[in-house]
């Protein structure tokens, strides 16, 4: 009772704010987003790759591989991603990661619970693990925003997270303007699997479910995808957040 006469006092002094218009607004979507900026959440759906999720052009077979996976197919057996990193929900992402609003964390996740996991069966997976930062990079930021990501989802569907085992063990600058090429020079060899003999073989034969908040060119998921399948896991599925998608008229 008193928690609740707390929680109608605290709306009525700290509205509900969208978080990418800010308006107030009762019913957010996943407590985030007022109706109109809900709507405009560009979710990815078929036809997309079948190997690396991007989203393919209308009427794209079920089994066309894109250009990139048709080239080199990467190594994570699947990728599948909730939206288009764009718009509200990359301001939202913005704030939760470098405005440093971990409480963000658990709506984001419920992004990709309340979606079911873009289409991922989490029941072919044995464990969570996120994309690890390196230990300098999370003290600056307070916390692993994949972490809470991958909480979130591990919780919705009754799996282990392990954020011991993959380990960030280089700090690499800021991928952010880097293109493809120079994004994979640079992660190269920037994740291993720990040797502590408690963490040796908690991967072995597993089905690996790798979490991150943006699949931007691939370069990142695919280097911890090596370092854990090093580390003897399986197989590796990719569930990200958002998705970076090249528009239209953006060069290729
Ligand atoms: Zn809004
Ligand atoms: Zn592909």
């Amino acid at each position: 009772m008193a928690q609740r006469l707390l929680r109608a006092l605290a709306d009525v002094l700290f509205p509900p704010r969208c978080q990418s218009c800010g308006r107030t607004a009762d019913d957010l979507t996943v407590g985030l987003f007022c109706p109109a900026c809900a709507g405009e959440i560009r979710y990815i759906t078929p036809p997309v790759c079948p190997a690396c999720g991007a989203p393919g052009p209308t009427g794209q077979a079920a089994d066309q591989l894109c250009g990139d996976c048709h080239r080199e197919l990467k190594p994570f057996a699947v990728a599948r991603s909730v939206a288009v990193y764009a718009g509200g929900l990359l301001r939202a992402i913005h704030d939760f990661k470098y405005r440093r609003q971990p409480g963000l964390g658990r709506g984001l996740g419920r992004l990709i619970t309340d979606n079911n996991y873009a289409g991922i069966d989490p029941e072919g997976f044995d464990v969570v693990i996120p994309v690890p930062l390196h230990v300098r990079r999370l003290r600056e930021r307070g916390f692993n925003q994949s972490l809470l990501l991958a909480r979130t989802v591990a919780t919705a569907c009754g799996i282990p997270v392990d954020f011991l085992s993959l380990r960030r063990v280089r700090d690499t600058p800021p991928q952010t303007l880097m293109g493809r090429k120079e994004r994979q020079a640079n992660i190269r060899g920037a994740f291993a699997v720990a040797r502590r003999d408690r963490l040796r073989d908690r991967l072995r034969d597993r089905q690996v479910l790798l979490i991150d908040d943006v699949y931007t060119t691939g370069s990142t998921l695919a280097e911890c995808t090596r370092a854990l399948l090093d580390g003897g896991a399986a197989r590796v599925g990719v569930l990200t957040l958002a998705r970076a998608v090249p528009e239209a008229d953006d060069p290729p």
